[in-house]
């Protein structure tokens, strides 16, 4: 980096992308000149070089505070491909690695340095820092600081005190959650009443959305991931721990790779979960909310969630991971009457005080009108932070398939008046299952014992079947005329807003439930897709590849595969499949041409640009054709390191043919 460059001429040189993106160069100006900046932009949207390139250019080390500490390693090696100085300071690194860190920044040969917010705190680390030039401190996922937020971090409090350290140096504080509550919240505890705010458009357009009634749903899971993602890198989000694992055993069973991750499991086992989630093909993580926080690998094909996330900032973000390189993801989620319940329930029976209660239940209101809603998913969603969207985006589920919907407040009626009776005659309270059977006159057990036969309610909604009845209680409860009680298991009480139902005051507009059976189209794909699961290595949705392109794509996706093994790298991080892709379609035949394709950075070049060359000479195709056994050999090499989860394919083709 010398006194001519610019932005824009190291964006060139060093990343290899031709222009900015979004607000990014309005960023990079703002720090350029010294000032601060507030970054709302959504995860994917490329946050990661309005800090990257001011680092580079001005004089002295930029220093990144991220909460993200088993990841700084990867974040590291990934800059340091494109021939950045990088470092990093946590508490997993050894005490030889972190003195050469420290040397590294006295002897002003970094550009950029991560460190963990509770290390940079310390009195050693400030005096560390204050022994070196500091080109500015990038706060990233500023949100954190957010004590009413989904992810506080109590530390980052304490970042607010590095304006006044270092008042000339510029602070960028950058996050993918944008309500306007956090955003206020940043600005006031990270001192940043001077920033400029930068709000990106929050849309991610290669996101689909889709939510669908729970039902099996390992099941339904399963289908979803053969019939539409065999073989791609995905997140599966549960709630509890011993779901992860069951989910987890239930896929790799059926010849997914699928690994479970939660905060139980050793910090060992987190890590190599981890990392094999970063460098493998094809790997799909289970696990709990604790996974995945700025995960920043650009090929995660699609994020499921099966159980309900407790907010909508959650459930964005988590989606987010989904797509960073733009291609085609998918957002999918399953959600169901007993998530209801059991959110509702554990915010009833939480200790924390009733404002904090109200909050929960507010964000959770907001996530259950984005489940139940039948307009248009994205224009809900970014409703939601702020942003309105104009006409329905035609992308997600709710927009291909308008749910129907149905007057059902004589159902309603149904239910609630079977609890004011039950509630008249001082029964005890019950939960949904057992107020099911009344209204669908159901002879149980239970209804023997409380002789329940005799309500006047009694069998009066048997024309409706118990899964359209739990769809029923389900909305009910989303819109807020029906209410989990506190101290119960699930009981279900009134609310204010039951009367107005009762006394046919409002009607009662519900979503008509397609009922998920094995749709045609899902149990057909479903068989050939668990064949391709075997193959563990087929592409990732190409979408507008000639024949040859494809095939040229697959010989670059065979050539990556080994070199990223030989460097003992994550794949992307050689190059993402966006730039193979461009390489398949441009063919370029000389340097110079391939230093036009985007994702090429000068180090990138000198490293891979003969080899690439190579794989796309027309004169080796013949080699490489003779040679067809290398991507099968990868193959059987992946699935050996995967300890032999992957199984011969006629194995792991049986249960989804049953299923069929
Ligand atoms: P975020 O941190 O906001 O989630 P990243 O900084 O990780 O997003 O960027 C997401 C992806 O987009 C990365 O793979 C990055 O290399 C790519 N990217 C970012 N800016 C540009 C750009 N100007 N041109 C092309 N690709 C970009
Ligand atoms: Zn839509």
């Amino acid at each position: 980096i010398g006194p001519g460059d610019t932005p824009l001429s190291v964006l060139k040189r060093v990343f290899g992308y031709d222009a900015f993106r979004g607000d990014q160069a309005a960023v990079i100006d703002q720090v350029m000149a010294g000032g601060q900046a507030v970054v709302l932009m959504p995860t994917g949207g490329g946050k990661s070089l309005c800090y990257q390139v001011p680092a580079l250019l001005r004089p002295g080390t930029g220093v990144v505070v991220s909460p993200l500490i088993a990841l700084m390693e990867d974040q590291v090696e990934a800059v340091r491909q494109l021939g950045v100085r990088a470092a990093y300071l946590n508490s997993t690194q050894d005490a030889a690695s972190r003195r050469q860190a420290e040397a590294s920044l006295r002897a002003g040969q970094l550009d950029l340095l991560y460190v963990a917010p509770e290390r940079l705190l310390t009195p050693g680390c400030l005096e560390l820092l204050r022994s070196a030039p500091i080109a500015l401190f990038a706060i990233d996922e500023a949100h954190c600081v957010s004590q009413w937020g989904h992810d506080f971090r109590p530390d980052y409090l304490g970042l607010g005190q590095l304006g006044q350290l270092w008042p000339e140096v510029p602070r960028l504080a950058l996050t993918a959650t944008a309500t306007p509550a956090t955003r206020q919240e940043i600005i006031d505890r990270l001192d940043l009443a001077a920033a400029k705010v930068f709000v990106s458009d929050f849309d991610r357009p290669n996101i689909f959305y889709r939510i669908e009634p729970k039902n099996q749903v390992k099941d339904q899971l399963l289908s979803f991931i053969t019939s539409e993602h065999a073989g791609q890198t995905g997140i599966v989000y549960a709630l509890a721990r011993s779901t992860t694992e069951t989910v987890a055993a239930y896929l790799a069973d059926r010849g997914v790779t699928a690994l479970a991750y939660h905060a139980g499991l050793s910090a060992d086992e987190r890590r190599r979960v981890q990392r094999r989630f970063l460098r493998e093909d094809g790997v799909v993580v289970v696990a709990t909310i604790a996974f995945g926080m700025g995960i920043d690998k650009p090929d995660v094909r699609f994020v499921a969630h099966i159980d309900l996330p407790k907010s909508v900032e959650g459930y964005y973000q988590e989606t987010g991971r989904a797509g960073r390189d733009g291609e085609p993801a998918e957002a999918w989620m399953a959600y169901g009457l007993n998530d209801v319940v059991q959110l509702r329930r554990m915010i009833a029976e939480s200790p924390a005080d009733d404002l904090h209660r109200r909050l929960q239940t507010r964000l959770l209101d907001a996530m259950l009108a984005l489940c139940e809603t039948p307009g248009c998913r994205r224009q809900q969603l970014l409703a939601y932070f702020g942003q309105s969207m104009d006409t329905a985006c035609g992308h997600c589920d709710t927009c291909q398939q308008p749910p129907q919907t149905w007057d059902g407040t004589i159902p309603a009626q149904k239910l609630l008046s079977t609890i004011v009776r039950l509630d008249r005659e001082r029964h005890q309270r019950f939960g949904a299952g057992h107020l099911i059977d009344i209204v669908r006159g159901q002879q149980t057990a239970r209804v023997a014992q409380y002789r329940h036969d005799q309500l006047t309610t009694f069998g009066l909604g048997a024309d409706l079947s118990e899964p359209e009845w739990r769809a029923i209680v389900r909305q009910l409860l989303a819109r807020g005329d029906l209410a989990i009680l506190p101290g119960g298991h699930g009981v279900l009480g009134l609310t204010a807003a039951s009367s107005a139902v009762l006394r046919g005051q409002t009607t009662v507009e519900l979503r008509r439930e397609v009922l998920i059976g094995r749709s045609r189209k899902t149990s057909r794909s479903a068989k050939t897709g668990a064949g391709a699961t075997a193959a563990a290595s087929s592409a990732p949705a190409a979408t507008d590849l000639t024949a040859a392109e494809q095939e040229r794509f697959e010989r670059l996706r065979a050539w990556r595969a080994a070199t990223a093994k030989d460097r003992g790298l994550p794949a992307y991080v050689v190059f993402h499949d966006s730039t193979l892709r461009a390489l398949a379609q441009a063919e370029p035949r000389t340097i110079e041409e391939l230093a036009s394709i985007s994702g090429i950075g000068a180090a990138k070049q000198a490293a891979y640009g003969e080899a690439v060359l190579a794989v796309l000479d027309p004169a080796t195709t013949a080699v490489a054709e003779a040679e067809e056994t290398v991507p099968a050999a990868e193959k059987s090499d992946a699935a050996s390191a995967q300890g032999g989860t992957v199984e011969p394919a006629g194995q792991v083709d049986r249960p989804s043919q049953e299923r069929g």
